[in-house]
């Protein structure tokens, strides 16, 4: 699992984040679901340690991730990111996309990981292709099996399906979630679409100027919103 506690993240004489207690719990999606500006990049980049909070901690099953004392680097921690601006090489072959990040494999045990990461998401027998020669929802899942690959027992995705059109996101979306099912990963999933948090998320926190405003199951959110913004953003689900 995935913790935070009492996060707190000031920019300048801004804060972002205003003690977040959240929880993550193992092989569940959580959904971060908020307006522009609401911290939910920040709360990823803070899991992923692109960032550091200025108050608070983070726990990855239980041990300290970060904390006024402590700071695991990313890569040490053992999650794997999809961010927007991770986009692959457009140079390297899909099977060297997906093995770049696999440090600490000799190169032929990286190909092997690399190849069945690329199988995960149906797309074996193509490492040898470059990006170009993908649709963009191939591309998006070579994203995915390149943040899977080795294996981490939490996935950081912000905004996973944004670039794509709308056809090609419902598909990508049902095959992204049976891969994380398939995979036990807990993942943190940031998206500002409530159909979106409520079609994925197991559970989903939903957060307004940096404060965690209700946690809870889609359904408890859409029957029984705490107050009338959080009612407001998903009045336009049916
Ligand atoms: P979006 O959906 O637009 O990505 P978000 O909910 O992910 O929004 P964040 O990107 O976390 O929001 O940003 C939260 C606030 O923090 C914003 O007001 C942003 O301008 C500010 N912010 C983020 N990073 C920095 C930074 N490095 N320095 C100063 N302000 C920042």
């Amino acid at each position: 699992s995935l913790t935070f506690e009492g996060v707190h993240q000031r920019f300048g004489s801004k804060d972002v984040l205003c003690g977040i207690d959240l929880s993550a719990e193992p092989g569940q999606i959580l959904c971060l679901l908020g307006p522009s500006g609401s911290g939910k990049t920040t709360l990823l980049r803070i899991a992923a340690g692109i960032e550091r909070q200025s108050r608070g901690r983070l726990l990855l099953n239980g041990e300290v991730m970060a904390s006024e004392s402590v700071f695991v680097p990313p890569e040490h921690r053992g999650v794997g990111l999809m961010f927007q601006d991770y986009a692959l090489f457009p140079h390297m072959t899909l099977l060297k996309n997906v093995a770049f990040g696999l440090t600490g494999l000799s190169s032929s045990a990286a190909r092997t990981a690399a190849a069945s990461a690329l199988e995960r998401v149906g797309l074996s027998g193509r490492g040898d292709q470059y990006p170009h020669m993908l649709s963009g929802g191939e591309q998006q899942r070579v994203a995915l099996a390149r943040a899977l690959a080795p294996r981490p027992s939490v996935l950081l995705m912000d905004e996973p399906f944004s670039g794509l059109d709308s056809r090609l996101k419902d598909t990508i979306r049902t095959d992204t979630l049976q891969i994380l099912r398939e995979s036990r990963a807990t993942a943190i999933v940031v998206t500002h679409d409530a159909e979106e948090a409520m079609r994925m998320g197991d559970r989903i926190a939903l957060l307004r100027d940096g404060r965690l405003i209700q946690t809870g199951t889609g359904r408890e959110l859409y029957r029984d919103p705490v107050n009338l913004f959080a009612a407001g953003f998903f009045s336009e689900l049916n």
